[in-house]
């Protein structure tokens, strides 16, 4: 096991690493439900926790624990536990952390099926939440009961770019007595690592930039032994459970994940200067840019800008869709974080199912558009954006 102190390039590589009986090198993909024990009594210590050891894969698999044990090195926690996708992981934290009665502060900027899971689903069981400004720290404050027991964002935003200042809302969770999970998908550990800056839990869909390649689901939920202690018994008895052959897709995934994190923060950033000098481009939004509102706290708390690059262009959704039918090379679909780069218009797909008025307050303008930029060629991205510009 690599000490903590070894770079995260390293961790990525090496970290979680156990190897079997035939002593292979690569980590090894372990395709089954159950395990076999020596004998009644072992199986009965195993049960009672007396032995540590793998029983079902529900809930123990050395793949998944390899996978756990990586992220868990790279975000700096004590624990992870794994998830079947990223909505399961948030799932899990709520199921794990709330009961009937208490209250959720949640940021208004973040993903589409978590306002659903939060503002329906949980609303079903009692649990009640406040959607909040994700940069006005006096909304966390103000929105706090005595009920309040979760806070929880995105940074930066999907697709404005917006940026949450993380320590400031950890201290005003903290004063409550709440914790604060941070979603950070968007930049992974390589890029932003909130229990540095405050956080209680990490919550991240491997979906994304873990996994790099458009592959497979799968989630996780990172904090200390305590705060995830409920967690692990949630999935343990419900089963959101991360297959081993995703696990194992997202360790190697990770073997490349700082190169792939640096190489879509260089890309997007030059596909961000490139758009804002377009003559038919009215705004670019990426944290990257002196010109973001909010670019000194993003490279405080952020090592790049990361991958995700939104802009508005004049003529609203004719023009926007122009650029989408245009395109020869990119791919139009809403997913992100992949090799590949995506092309979405979020007023029609991400943010359609919201009301034209919230979408408005939202900023999601009817000629927006959001470039997850990937590994591909500048010059062929931009050639490709062009034609429709
Ligand atoms: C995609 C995404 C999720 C949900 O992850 P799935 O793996 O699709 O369930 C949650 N948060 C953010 C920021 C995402 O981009």
């Amino acid at each position: 096991m690599p000490k903590p102190s070894y770079q995260p390039e390293t961790l990525a590589v090496h970290a979680g690493t156990v190897r079997s009986q035939f002593n292979e090198h690569s980590e090894a993909l372990f395709l089954t439900s159950s395990f076999v024990f020596d004998s009644a009594a072992q199986a009965a210590a195993r049960f009672i926790g007396e032995e540590p050891g793998n029983i079902y894969s529900r809930f123990t698999n050395p793949t998944v624990t390899m996978f756990e044990e990586r992220l868990a090195a790279l975000e700096g926690a004590e624990q992870c536990v794994a998830t079947a996708s990223g909505m399961s992981a948030i799932l899990a934290c709520g199921m794990g952390l709330l009961k009937s009665g208490d209250h959720i502060v949640a940021s208004r900027s973040i993903f589409g099926a978590t306002v659903n899971l939060f503002g329906t689903i949980f609303k079903r069981f009692g649990v009640e939440t406040t959607f909040v400004s994700a940069s006005e720290v006096s909304e966390w404050a103000a929105a706090v009961r005595p009920n309040t027991r979760l806070f929880f964002l995105e940074t930066p935003s999907n697709p404005l770019t917006e940026i949450s200042d993380i320590a400031a809302v950890a201290a005003v969770a903290k004063k409550c007595g709440a914790l604060l999970a941070v979603d950070n998908c968007f930049c992974t550990p390589i890029l932003q690592r909130p229990l540095e800056l405050g956080a209680d839990i990490i919550i991240h869909s491997a979906t994304k930039y873990i996994d790099g390649q458009g592959r497979a689901l799968g989630g996780a939920v990172l904090g200390s032994k305590k705060v995830m202690e409920p967690i692990y018994q949630f999935l343990r008895t419900a089963g959101p459970t991360l297959s081993a052959f995703n696990a194992w897709i997202f360790l190697k995934g990770m073997e490349t994940l700082k190169l792939r994190m640096e190489a879509h923060s260089a890309n997007a950033l030059a596909v961000a200067l490139w758009l804002q000098a377009q003559p038919n481009v009215v705004r670019v939004f990426y944290p990257g840019l002196p010109s973001h509102p909010q670019h000194r706290l993003a490279m405080q708390q952020q090592k790049a800008g990361g991958g995700i690059v939104s802009f508005e262009v004049k003529g609203g959704r004719e023009a926007a869709w122009r650029v989408i039918d245009n395109t020869q090379l990119v791919s139009i679909t809403a997913n992100l974080g992949d090799t590949k780069t995506t092309l979405t218009h979020p007023a029609t797909t991400t943010h359609a199912r919201i009301t034209p008025e919230a979408r408005a307050a939202a900023g999601i303008t009817e000629g927006l558009l959001r470039v997850a930029v990937g590994l591909e060629a500048v010059s062929d991205i931009q050639h490709d954006l062009r034609r429709g510009l």
